[in-house]
């Protein structure tokens, strides 16, 4: 099979490698499409540490069962069918413990960020079969590559949001950005703020229904204020001390702020807004098994906002250029996919 392969740091090769087997427990899935998440470009890059020469990365992927091994054959997966699979995995003797919260398990490896583990930018990838999540064979392929990308925000909301006649904001319209628009959406929010300092990414957003808003333009709060007030919660995809400092001051007294965007490591926060003013700031990381079962549920239906988030695909071939591009910031506004197969 092809696979593109971290041949060192800011450089993908295309190579050839043999085509894995599925274990008794496990699924060979014939790739369709993967996508690129910013945790993939800033492995490239070098920059947060977590991906390795010699690696397959790859974990936002949908494509067609191929194999299965033999204790797979009783799970209702059939050869042929399209699916896509949830990268965090843990082991079975952890599934009791963990039900409902799998995100936190100390065992857990997530598969695209391991480096020992081949992941989904090849022609083939083998995952253990209770991890594969089918889809409906009549949506367009690629969405099923955003099923990762939205359980993401979907476990953002999910970690903050109390009611659904809540006012939300979003800071970043990136692809978590913009999943965590089609997440509110998902959980009946209406009033929907996105703040985004790049032209292209806030004209994806109002696509999406959300209002959005310049931050350089002038302060978020005064821009809110405007249009009805503060909000209730807050989910912050980018995650550097001004987009945080940002969020509290956009945020009621008593709200929630989420913390998903990985943007730095260190942050200076001032205490008080969250002491004196009651706000609570919590973090989110990955999903449940159950926040990424809902978020292919949206994405089986097939909404056409779906297409919205999808910027281009490249062939295995223009992927290392597309990574070098993403790094530099190119001004892409939505989601990059890898093309392996139909
Ligand atoms: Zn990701």
């Amino acid at each position: 099979m092809l696979a593109l392969v971290l041949h060192e740091i800011g450089e993908f090769r295309v190579e050839e490698r043999e085509d894995p087997t599925p274990a008794a427990d496990e699924v060979l899935i014939r790739v369709s499409v993967t996508g690129i998440c910013g945790s993939d470009i800033h492995g490239y890059t070098g920059e947060n540490g977590r991906r390795f020469p010699g690696q397959i990365m790859g974990h936002e992927s949908v494509g067609h069962v191929a194999a299965l091994g033999a204790e797979a054959e009783g799970l209702g997966l059939h050869l042929d069918q399209v699916v896509t699979f949830n990268p965090v995995v843990i082991p079975t003797t952890d599934a009791d413990t963990f039900a409902g919260r799998e995100q936190h398990s100390p065992n857990k490896t997530v598969i695209g960020v391991a480096p020992h583990i081949p992941a989904a930018f090849a022609e083939y990838v083998v995952v253990p079969a209770r991890n594969v999540v089918p889809l409906p064979a009549t949506m367009p392929i690629e969405y099923g590559a955003l099923v990762e990308p939205l359980a993401v925000a979907v476990h953002a909301v999910r970690r903050v949001l109390r009611r659904t006649d809540e006012r939300a904001l979003v800071i970043g319209g990136g692809p978590i950005g913009q999943s965590a628009v089609l997440a509110l959406r998902m959980e009946g929010v209406d009033t929907i703020f996105v703040s985004e300092v790049d032209p292209a990414r806030r004209a994806l957003c109002a696509r999406l229904g959300a209002t959005v808003l310049n931050p350089t333009a002038g302060p978020l709060v005064e821009a809110l204020v405007a249009d009805g007030g503060l909000v209730d919660v807050t989910i912050d995809a980018v995650g550097i001390t001004l987009t945080v400092a940002d969020a509290l001051n956009a945020t009621k007294f008593g709200g929630n702020v989420c913390l998903v965007g990985m943007g730095s490591p260190k942050l200076d926060l001032e205490a008080f807004r969250l002491s004196t003013e009651e706000r609570s700031l919590v973090g989110s990381f990955t999903y449940s098994a159950q926040d990424f079962t809902d978020a292919a549920a949206y994405i089986a239906s097939g909404a056409p906002e779906i297409a919205e988030l999808i910027s281009r695909e490249v062939t295995p071939h223009d992927a290392d250029a597309a990574f070098a591009a993403l790094s530099r910031g190119d001004g892409t506004a939505g989601k990059v996919l890898v093309r392996f197969s139909s």
